[in-house]
């Protein structure tokens, strides 16, 4: 059988937040606004099992944004006055929060969605945090005035968090760095760094289980919104971004890369540049709301055993669902699953 996953975020319920949004308004607060994002991680996490799914997330459920949720917690940034600015190399624009002083945690980021997680599944868990790359790409700086040094400072934050969320028992620790598909010689020349400070002290074993937390990085093309199917457009024939940044990856103590495969125009011989490493192939579309049929996604993952081990393949989706709609989102879990177990039916010749 091969380990089957999901990039990191899944859609809110209509209840929780406005729905097909990445940057949703909630539906309520305070107390009441905590209670509902519990409730929908736990919708959550009975949804991606009955799936058939061997890894469970809580599907960001918690934090508006991939980004933004993690920096709510963060002092030293100030959120009453965002800016505008270009992100993703001025891909598209985003309101973003301000750094306005020496940063510094004000507490737990996710305590309490990794400890629901952990109460409510047997299955190991993945929980996901923005890469420090990422991070400085969607934020203003008012106060470093150095990209690699603010990256460093959030790196810092990132392991403190990760190596409480080691604790409380997560298996997989996955930092999603969509920036290193942008900016490919600093990714190679200082971001694998980065992350690697982020990621610094974990694999040691988690308390509850005694089993070692893996780290992850996650790197995409971004969500289906059209600013990114537009890039996308512009990247030509072949997408060889990859190839810039796997050498590095390779070279570093990450233990798994998730990547995009289906429908995109990544060679997937650049997979074996990965050579050491455990593979996440994306074998779910998210910039489509056509599902995917087992046999479909059984044919992305053999082409991928091309150039991956079978021990090392993780089916994954291309990155996270969060703007689709519940209905579509569902339905491409359990293509992945059954996708994932037809592959490995192939391969036993049953
Ligand atoms: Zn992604």
């Amino acid at each position: 059988m091969f380990d089957t996953a999901i990039a990191g975020s899944l859609p809110k319920p209509a209840w929780l937040a406005e729905t097909r949004k990445l940057w949703p308004q909630w539906r309520s607060e305070g107390a009441d606004l905590a209670q509902a994002k519990l409730d929908a991680t736990l919708l959550w996490i009975k949804t991606q099992e009955d799936a058939g799914l061997s890894v469970i997330g809580d599907g960001e459920q918690s934090r508006q944004h991939f980004v933004h949720g993690f920096l709510e917690q963060v002092e030293g940034i100030d959120f009453a006055h965002k800016v505008e600015m270009g992100i993703r190399n001025d891909r598209y624009k985003a309101m973003v929060p301000q750094v306005v002083a020496p940063l510094k945690l004000k507490g737990r980021v996710h305590a309490a969605e990794a400890r629901l997680l952990r109460a409510h599944t047997t299955r190991r868990i993945k929980f996901t945090l923005p890469g420090p790359m990422t991070i400085v790409d969607t934020v203003a700086d008012r106060h470093y005035g150095d990209r690699v040094q603010m990256a460093f400072a959030f790196a810092e934050l990132l392991n403190q968090e990760a190596l409480a969320l080691q604790a409380d028992g997560v298996d997989v620790i996955q930092f999603d760095e969509p920036a290193f598909n942008v900016y490919m010689a600093d990714a190679a020349a200082w971001g694998v760094q980065a992350l690697e400070r982020a990621a610094q002290g974990l694999g040691a074993g988690n308390a509850s289980s005694g089993r070692a937390c893996k780290t992850a990085v996650h790197i995409c093309y971004g969500y289906g919104i059209p600013a990114n199917v537009d890039w996308k457009k512009t990247l030509g024939q072949e997408w060889r971004q990859y190839e810039q940044i796997f050498p590095a990856l390779a070279a570093s103590s990450i233990d798994q890369v998730s990547l995009e495969c289906i429908h995109s125009h990544v060679p997937p011989e650049l997979m074996a540049l990965l050579a050491g490493k455990d593979v996440m192939v994306g074998v779910i579309d998210v910039a489509s709301d056509v599902v995917e049929t087992p046999e479909e996604v059984a044919d992305t993952i053999g082409r991928a055993l091309q150039f991956v081990p079978r021990e090392r393949l993780i089916a994954c989706t291309n990155c996270g669902l969060a703007p689709m709609s519940r209905a579509v989102a569902e339905a491409k879990l359990a293509a992945l699953a059954q996708g994932a177990a037809l592959a490995a039916r192939r391969l036993d010749g049953a």
